[in-house]
């Protein structure tokens, strides 16, 4: 699917919160520039002597709240506006549920399935000191995306820490425990959506043990929010990821799938088999007789050509930008509700603050305080943008990016134009 135009769907956004609000046109120009965009060429030597050069990409969307923070990509399809999308997001996404970071993002163009592990690990080393200009603890914080995991974070870490002289835990989040990373990172983002997803049913008067769930995408987010929801009762008829869907009308088993995923090279679902389980067409996902859909794989995937499929009461964004706002409209109008990516999969950045705090003061906390901590924060905002949207009388999205855009309005205006 086209990615062309993520950032032109980011503003579109942006520009209709900050219209409810009546934002300054001068606060509106500021919001809708990221603050820095760094392209880097980082050649890499192949395992069979060949150079290859890798193009990537650091931005910077806003440090008004505090340290600019986002995720790490790496996939063959990153481009420099997908990165200031997401960048964006994030700054939202922080604002949302109150934590003091702005946002950024970064990304490399690569196809890390035809890359060797000791190629992965020299494009990532090469990449960090790419951008190690712009990158710290107090200004920017690099953490997990698609392609990349706790493994690559701690290659960015020792890089860092090979030039500092000393090492620098708190320059990545989404760290191994080993190396100074927090229990309950790693699930922090499905947990997050499986909180998200609760909240939503007791407002609808859902109960999870009646609740049938699909989930697209079965990585570090869709494969813990299906496992979480599971373990809450939901029924999860269907999970699917790059290699193919799978459906149970009763219900897949999850922690197999899981267990299963962990045997395979790019721990892929391809060739999992169990009593009942059938293989379905990849697109079939979106429109399955269920009352919940969490996309958790790219973004751009519920679109104006498919969205008329969609059956599912509730979307539950775990992705960023899974639904582009044409489609949104329509799901909007046919009474469904949305709950958006800055809300949905905002446990992620919630919990990489919670370790970022901890590698600052070297003082753990245990995984019971970190997944209540969540929980509170999680509850604490939806709640809030729930009331936005009674309030304002609108949908959750415009009501989660009132919330945030306000925020960080607010600093712009408070801190000043300098000089
Ligand atoms: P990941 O690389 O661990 O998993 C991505 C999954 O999507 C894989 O299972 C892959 O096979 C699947 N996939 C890719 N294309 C697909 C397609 N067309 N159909 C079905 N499945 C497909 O990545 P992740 O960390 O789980 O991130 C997923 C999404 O969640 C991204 O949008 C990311 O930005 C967002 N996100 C991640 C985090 C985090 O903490 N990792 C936090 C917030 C948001």
């Amino acid at each position: 699917m086209s990615k062309a135009g993520v950032f032109a769907m980011a503003l579109e956004q942006l520009e209709s919160a900050a219209k409810r609000l009546k934002i300054s046109d001068s606060t509106l120009r500021v919001l809708s520039h990221p603050e820095r965009e760094l392209t880097v060429s980082c050649p890499v030597v192949m395992d069979d002597g060949r150079i290859e050069v890798f193009t990537g990409h650091r931005v910077q969307h806003s440090n008004a709240r505090g340290p600019c923070k986002g995720g790490i990509r790496f996939h063959q399809s990153v481009t420099l506006d997908e990165v200031k999308a997401l960048a964006m997001w994030m700054t939202w996404k922080c604002a949302v549920v109150n934590i003091p970071y702005g946002g950024g993002k970064g990304g490399v163009q690569v196809d890390v399935t035809k890359l060797s592990k000791e190629e992965i690990r020299r494009l990532t080393r090469r990449y960090t000191v790419s951008i190690m200009p712009i990158i710290g603890p107090h200004k920017d914080i690099p953490a997990p995306d698609v392609g990349t995991n706790a493994e690559t974070m701690g290659w960015i870490m020792d890089t860092v820490s090979m030039f500092q002289g000393s090492t620098v835990l708190d320059i990545v989040t989404g760290k191994s425990i080993d190396l100074g990373g927090s229990l309950g990172r790693r699930e922090a983002t499905g947990r997050g959506v499986m909180f998200n997803t609760l909240e939503l049913l007791k407002r609808l008067d859902m109960q999870p043990c009646r609740t049938k769930v699909a989930v697209q995408g079965f990585g570090n987010v869709g494969s813990v929010s299906a496992d979480l929801l599971h373990r809450q009762g939901c029924r999860i008829l269907a999970v699917s990821d790059v290699t193919g869907a799978y459906y149970h009308p009763d219900g897949l088993p999850i922690p197999d799938m899981i267990e299963y995923c962990k045997t395979t090279r790019h721990n892929v679902l391809d060739g999992f088999s169990a009593p009942g389980v059938s293989k379905i067409d990849m697109n079939d996902i979106f429109g399955l007789d269920v009352d919940v859909f969490v996309p958790a794989a790219l973004e751009k995937q519920i679109t104006i050509d498919n969205v008329d499929k969609i059956k599912a009461r509730a979307i539950i964004e775990g992705a960023n930008g899974p639904t582009s706002p044409d489609a949104e409209r329509v799901l909007l109008k046919k009474g469904k509700y949305v709950v958006p990516d800055i809300l949905a999969n905002s446990g992620g950045v919630v919990v990489s603050y919670f370790e970022w705090v901890q590698s600052i003061q070297s003082f753990f906390w245990d995984e019971e305080e970190v997944n209540k901590n969540l929980q509170n924060v999680i509850v604490r905002s939806f709640e809030a943008v729930w009331k936005v949207a009674q309030e304002e009388k609108t949908d959750l999205r415009n009501a989660a990016m009132m919330i945030a855009v306000k925020r960080v309005a607010q600093a712009v205006e408070e801190r000043g134009i300098f000089p």
